[in-house]
Protein backbone atom coordinates (compact mmCIF):
# COMPACT_ATOMS: atom_id res chain seq x y z
CA UNK A 1 0.00 0.00 0.00
CA UNK A 2 1.28 3.46 -1.07
CA UNK A 3 1.48 6.23 1.84
CA UNK A 4 0.42 9.20 1.51
CA UNK A 5 2.49 11.63 3.29
CA UNK A 6 0.89 15.02 4.59
CA UNK A 7 2.95 18.32 4.60
CA UNK A 8 5.61 17.21 2.29
CA UNK A 9 7.50 19.18 -0.05
CA UNK A 10 5.43 18.44 -3.30
CA UNK A 11 8.77 18.20 -5.76
CA UNK A 12 8.17 18.83 -9.54
CA UNK A 13 10.63 16.75 -11.47
CA UNK A 14 12.23 18.28 -14.51
CA UNK A 15 9.89 17.26 -16.72
CA UNK A 16 7.02 18.73 -14.40
CA UNK A 17 9.25 21.33 -14.45
CA UNK A 18 9.52 21.54 -18.22
CA UNK A 19 6.09 20.78 -18.89
CA UNK A 20 5.45 23.82 -16.66
CA UNK A 21 7.51 26.32 -18.43
CA UNK A 22 5.92 24.98 -21.91
CA UNK A 23 2.34 25.40 -20.85
CA UNK A 24 3.58 29.06 -19.52
CA UNK A 25 5.05 29.82 -22.46
CA UNK A 26 1.50 28.40 -24.53
CA UNK A 27 -0.89 30.66 -22.04
CA UNK A 28 1.28 33.66 -22.62
CA UNK A 29 1.12 33.24 -26.14
CA UNK A 30 -2.29 32.56 -26.46
CA UNK A 31 -3.25 35.62 -24.34
CA UNK A 32 -0.96 37.78 -26.44
CA UNK A 33 -2.81 36.46 -29.63
CA UNK A 34 -6.62 37.11 -27.93
CA UNK A 35 -5.35 40.79 -26.48
CA UNK A 36 -5.81 44.01 -29.22
CA UNK A 37 -2.86 44.52 -31.00
CA UNK A 38 -3.21 48.41 -30.55
CA UNK A 39 -4.26 49.06 -26.44
CA UNK A 40 -3.09 45.15 -25.41
CA UNK A 41 -5.47 45.58 -22.88
CA UNK A 42 -9.07 44.52 -24.12
CA UNK A 43 -9.58 41.16 -25.88
CA UNK A 44 -10.42 41.33 -29.59
CA UNK A 45 -13.56 41.98 -30.42
CA UNK A 46 -13.63 42.89 -34.20
CA UNK A 47 -12.14 42.43 -37.56
CA UNK A 48 -11.20 44.43 -40.61
CA UNK A 49 -11.17 43.38 -44.25
CA UNK A 50 -7.88 43.17 -44.10
CA UNK A 51 -8.04 40.66 -41.67
CA UNK A 52 -6.32 42.59 -38.71
CA UNK A 53 -8.33 42.44 -35.06
CA UNK A 54 -8.51 44.82 -32.57
CA UNK A 55 -11.11 45.40 -29.88
CA UNK A 56 -14.46 47.64 -30.07
CA UNK A 57 -12.93 50.69 -28.59
CA UNK A 58 -9.89 50.85 -30.66
CA UNK A 59 -11.47 49.96 -33.63
CA UNK A 60 -14.27 52.80 -33.70
CA UNK A 61 -12.05 56.13 -34.33
CA UNK A 62 -10.11 54.22 -36.32
CA UNK A 63 -10.33 55.08 -40.43
CA UNK A 64 -7.30 52.97 -41.62
CA UNK A 65 -5.84 50.12 -39.87
CA UNK A 66 -3.43 50.55 -37.45
CA UNK A 67 -1.22 47.52 -38.01
CA UNK A 68 -1.06 47.62 -42.19
CA UNK A 69 -2.10 50.77 -43.20
CA UNK A 70 -5.32 49.94 -45.29
CA UNK A 71 -8.55 51.87 -45.27
CA UNK A 72 -10.92 50.47 -43.58
CA UNK A 73 -14.28 48.96 -45.79
CA UNK A 74 -15.60 46.85 -43.42
CA UNK A 75 -15.25 45.13 -39.87
CA UNK A 76 -17.11 42.41 -38.57
CA UNK A 77 -17.60 41.50 -35.05
CA UNK A 78 -15.95 37.82 -34.13
CA UNK A 79 -17.22 36.21 -31.31
CA UNK A 80 -14.92 34.23 -28.77
CA UNK A 81 -15.83 32.56 -25.38
CA UNK A 82 -17.68 34.84 -23.02
CA UNK A 83 -14.70 36.69 -21.10
ZN1 LIG B 1 -7.82 47.98 -28.18
ZN1 LIG C 1 -4.77 45.60 -41.46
Amino acid sequence: MGEIRLGSTIRFSDTDHNRLITLQAENQQLRFLLSCRICRQNRIRCVFQCGHLTCWSCSEPLVDCSICGTKIRSRYSIYLHPP
